[in-house]
C-alpha cells in the first residue's frame, strides 16, 4: 500500500501576543505570532508606518496574509 506523503495541511490558527486569533492556511497546526494586523503599530497608529513598513509586508507574506484596505 502506498502512503500519502503530502504534507498535512492545516487552517491554522495563529495566536498573537495581543490575544487576537485568526485563522491561516499552514502546515503547522497552531502559530504564535508577536504582532499581528490588529496591534502592529503600521495599523494601530500610523505614525511609524514608513518604519514598519517592510517588515508587515514580509509579515503579511509570510503568513499568507492579504493586506487590508
Ligand atoms: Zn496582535
Amino acid at each position: 500500500m502506498k502512503k500519502d506523503i503530502h504534507p498535512e495541511y492545516f487552517q491554522a490558527k495563529v495566536t498573537c501576543n495581543c490575544g487576537n486569533e485568526f485563522e491561516t492556511g499552514s502546515t503547522k497546526e497552531n502559530i504564535r505570532v508577536e504582532v499581528c494586523s490588529k496591534c502592529h503599530p503600521f495599523y494601530t497608529g500610523r505614525q511609524k508606518a514608513v518604519a514598519a513598513r517592510g517588515r508587515i509586508d514580509r509579515f503579511n507574506r509570510r503568513y499568507g496574509i492579504k493586506e487590508q484596505e
